[in-house]
């Protein structure tokens, strides 16, 4: 297996020292895998402070579950003592963490086969619960009871659904079924985790395996208020892009914009993603005439890229005929047309300057004179809107 060589520095120089060290985790599923691992992680038997002493310049990530953060060029590794949680309290952390010498329980205290297996050059692959024939199988199963994994830590039950989705893999019967049971525990996940989890969801190669949370069960405590038609089925296209409000609002869709807007607070989503996915929401099945001073109108009222992530999703869903839309919205483009208030060609300075007394009627006037350049697109000059402003009066 390919490590990068920072990896195999870090595990060379804990050797050393005379404690154990391997790449563990989700790097070892996805380099077996053959995908790009996003970080490398590090599992040893050495303790922080003995850890800390052979590297000097570490930085305490997680220090109260034994973790440090060794910086080589711009990348941190993340090097964790090998650890037995204690118990869960509170459905979602363990009271306390204890440190112990065996590679074994720390792998066993993690949530699923596939992300329990261990590595080293030296070791070579530690896999003790079957991660290697559930990656051939395409498996997600939890190491140990599903039941008694999920009730420590209902977190896993929509890490199993995101993996599975990232990965295209299936989770195994009775983890499925613990899922079902063990769902009303979602409660004691914080909404952050819930969004974070839902957004790599959507965002991997199969968004549609969102579908998991209305078959198992777990939708009303992740999306609450948010129940499918009898008969509706959830279908995102995984070939559109992966952005984070096109593909939400895919998902969304299927409610209102007030619902979705009501959902995505409700889950902490960030300000810019509840706005762009709200008017997503709010147009995607509104049709789009195919004439240019309609669609300018649609243009004015959302950033180049918003209008062209609403014309992916409506191909995506397929309810209009989009050719003449597109090749229109390419004319409006190329010619510059005025879309924007900004690039009118008077402000509400000039108008001041004409003679109109600053207010709300200001407002009402610019709105004017801009619905007539949308209209007509030569009208966009300042001669002329002044002409037509000093006619108004
Ligand atoms: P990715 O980083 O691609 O999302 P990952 O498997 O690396 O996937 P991380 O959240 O980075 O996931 O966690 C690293 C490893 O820590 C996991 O592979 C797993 O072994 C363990 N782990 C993480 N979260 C949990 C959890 N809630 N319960 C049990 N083990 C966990
Ligand atoms: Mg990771």
């Amino acid at each position: 297996m390919q490590i990068p060589e920072a990896a195999e520095d870090i595990i060379r120089k804990l050797n050393q020292a005379g404690f154990e060290a391997f790449v563990v985790g989700g790097c070892v599923r996805d380099t077996l895998l053959g995908r790009q691992p996003e970080d490398w992680d590090i599992t040893t038997s050495a303790k922080p402070e003995q850890v800390k002493a052979i590297f000097g310049r570490t930085i305490d990530t997680g220090i109260q579950h034994g973790t440090v953060t060794i910086m080589r060029g711009k990348a941190g590794y993340e090097v964790t003592t090998y650890r037995i949680d204690g118990e869960y309290e509170d459905g979602r952390h363990p009271k306390s963490v204890e440190f112990t010498s065996n590679l074994i329980e720390d792998l066993k205290r993690r949530d699923f086969t596939i992300n329990a297996m261990a590595y080293s050059h030296e070791a070579g692959l530690v896999d003790a619960f079957g991660g290697m024939e559930d990656l051939k199988q395409k498996k997600i199963r939890c190491v140990g009871s599903p039941k008694e994994r999920f009730t420590e830590d209902a977190l896993r039950i929509l890490r199993a659904v995101r993996f599975s989705a990232q990965l295209g893999f299936e989770i195994e019967p009775e983890t499925k079924k613990a899922i079902t049971e063990i769902a009303p525990n979602l409660i004691h996940v914080s909404k952050e985790r819930i969004q974070v989890e839902l957004s790599k969801l959507l965002l991997s190669a199969n968004p549609d395996y969102i579908r998991e949370m209305y078959e198992t069960g777990i939708s009303p405590y992740v999306t609450p208020g948010f129940d499918l038609v009898p008969g509706e089925s959830i279908s995102i296209d995984s070939s559109l892009p992966a952005d984070k409000s096109l593909r939400w609002s895919a998902f969304l869709r299927l409610t209102d914009e007030k619902s979705a807007v009501r959902i995505l607070k409700d889950l902490k989503m960030d300000n810019d993603t509840i706005s762009k996915t709200g008017t997503l929401v709010r147009w995607w099945n509104r049709p789009i005439p195919a004439d240019k001073a309609e669609i300018r109108r649609i243009m004015s009222q959302m950033t180049p890229e918003l209008y062209d992530n609403l014309i992916l999703l409506k191909q995506s869903v397929g309810l209009e005929q989009l050719e003449e839309v597109v090749r229109l919205s390419g004319e409006i483009r190329m010619a510059g047309d005025c879309i924007s208030l900004k690039t009118m060609a008077v402000t509400g300075r000039d108008l001041i300057e004409a003679g109109m007394k600053p207010g709300r009627e200001l407002g009402v006037v610019l709105n004017h004179l801009f619905n007539q350049v949308l209209e007509h697109p030569e009208y966009n000059t300042k001669e002329y809107l002044l002409k037509e402003f000093v006619n108004r009066q």
